[in-house]
């Protein structure tokens, strides 16, 4: 089931996720609607609070983008960053390495909203996935970018918080507008 998509204004996209103590078929269903959200909204990652569940999930899958690389290490090996796709993260702990680089990043939550947001260059990452198993590898690139915009999401941090000030500014009546517009909205369903 494609689910609704909350934008920016909606008080649900700043709240701290809870964790997930188990998988139940209910957060299975969850996952999966997330998926295909994700899919038809032609995004790369999705938060559980991007469809107004205050939990610590994301999916993500990065296939769809060939122009900006990824890198993966898993126990210190390099991988196919394709091989761990789609992506599951239950109750993930980042660990963020290298140096702070500034790259593009858009939100489904910011429509047509796009600016340079900086992270650092890699994080270290342990999860677990949909099948309750422990996961542990190493993200960079796009792959790294998307994951930690993604577990931000979990902390109630947008990527409009990690952008330096003049790119801030610069998007501020944008952004604005859109908090206005999905108040509006908001009152109007009640
Ligand atoms: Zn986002």
């Amino acid at each position: 089931m494609i689910l609704e998509v909350v934008t920016y204004g909606h008080p649900v996209l700043r709240q701290n996720g809870a964790e997930i103590a188990e998988i139940t078929p209910g957060l299975e269903e969850l996952i999966a609607d997330m998926f295909e959200t994700m899919e038809d909204y032609h995004g790369i990652g999705l938060a559980a609070q991007q469809v107004a569940h205050p939990i610590r999930l994301t999916v993500i899958d990065i296939r769809g983008v060939t122009d900006r690389p990824s890198t993966l290490e898993i126990n210190g090996e390099e991988a196919d960053p394709t091989s761990i796709m789609p992506l599951v993260l239950i109750n993930p702990e980042l660990e963020t390495e290298g140096d702070f680089e500034a790259a593009p990043e858009g939100c489904l939550s910011f429509p047509d909203i796009f600016g340079d947001v900086i992270r650092p260059g890699f994080v270290k990452v342990k999860a677990m996935n949909e099948r309750g198993e422990s996961i542990e590898f190493k993200a960079g690139g796009l792959l790294g970018r998307c994951i930690q915009h993604e577990v931000d999401h979990l902390k109630g941090i947008l990527f409009i918080d990690r952008m330096d000030r003049e790119t801030k500014e610069k998007l501020k009546p944008d952004f604005e507008a859109l908090a206005e517009e999905t108040r509006q909205f908001l009152n109007e369903v009640g």
